[in-house]
Order: C-alpha cells, then structure tokens, then sequence
C-alpha cells in the first residue's frame, strides 16, 4: 500500500470531472486500498479520487469514532435527497479551514462495491454530508463553492496565510 499526494486548492485539476469506472479488477482493490490509507494517514473522513489526481469515479468514507467503518462507493449516484441540514465541513484539499455548508439531511445513493456489484446505501447527518462532498469532487466542484464570495475570500487568505507559516 502507498499513500497518495493529495492535491491542495487552488491546483485546477480539482476541477476535472471524473469518469465513471468500468473495470473491476485487482489494480482497483489496489486503489482502494491506497484511497483508505491515504485518507486514515492524513485524519480524514472522506476522499475522492479527483484529490489524489485519479479522475475515475471512486470515493472513500469513515466519519465513525473508532475508524472502523469505511465505505467505499464507485460510480456513486443519488437517487433521493431529502431535508436540509448545516454542517462545518473541513476538506483534505483546504488544510485548516472550516465553513458551515447547507446539504440535504438524507441521501439514498446507488454504486458500486470493488467487485462491480450494485448496492443501495441510505445515509443522514454526518455521514450523508460526506457522501455528498466527495462526490462533489468527482464532479469538479468543492465545499467554498457554496459560499458567498466575501467569506471564500476571507477563508483562502487564511488558508494561504498557514500555509505560508508552515512553509
Ligand atoms: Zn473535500
């Protein structure tokens, strides 16, 4: 296993709209495996491929305590949203900064698992604001889109501004 280079805003190949996957083979496992190191290396709760510069349609989640729960979704779709909900997210491509973001409460998602079988996964709160951010990224979209352009501004001065001290 390896862990992956996460690419940090503002590298424009965030914005690549990933394609969706078609094989199902070891070199996939393979990916996977690197996606969940990557992301438990770096205290993440979710990634998506677009970050790791991969643009096929794969992304990885564990909002639980222990870090015990991963879930996987290849060629997520969602199939029914409902209710609102406003939660701080954080992203691995914005180290250090925060925002509150409105997504809806509930999805009901269609992928797939690593073997290409079709699963159905139901998801609310925490756990379905993640869903809907890393696929977000599959879509070249991320979460300060959602903000006003006053508070973006004022939230990426803050992240270059870190990023400079930690340099
Ligand atoms: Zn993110």
């Amino acid at each position: 296993m390896s862990i992956l280079t996460i690419l940090e805003f503002p590298d424009p190949r965030l914005r690549t709209v990933a394609a969706p996957v078609t094989v199902f083979d070891a070199e996939l496992k393979q990916f996977l495996a690197d996606m969940y190191e990557t992301m438990y290396a770096a205290n993440g709760v979710g990634l998506a491929a677009t970050q790791v510069n991969v643009h096929k349609r794969v992304l990885v989640a564990d909002m639980s305590e222990d870090r015990n729960e991963p879930l996987a979704l290849i060629n997520a779709e969602i199939l029914e949203k409902d209710g609102q909900q406003v939660y701080q997210e954080g992203c691995l491509s914005f180290p250090g900064i925060y925002a509150d973001v409105t997504r809806a409460l509930k999805v009901k998602v269609k992928a797939h698992d690593v073997d290409g079988n079709e699963i159905i996964v139901e998801a609310e709160g925490p756990l379905a604001v993640c869903i809907q951010h890393e696929m977000d990224h599959l879509a070249g979209k991320v979460f300060v889109d959602y903000l006003s352009p006053l508070k973006r501004g004022m939230l990426l001065k803050r992240m270059e501004k870190q990023r400079k001290a930690s340099a």
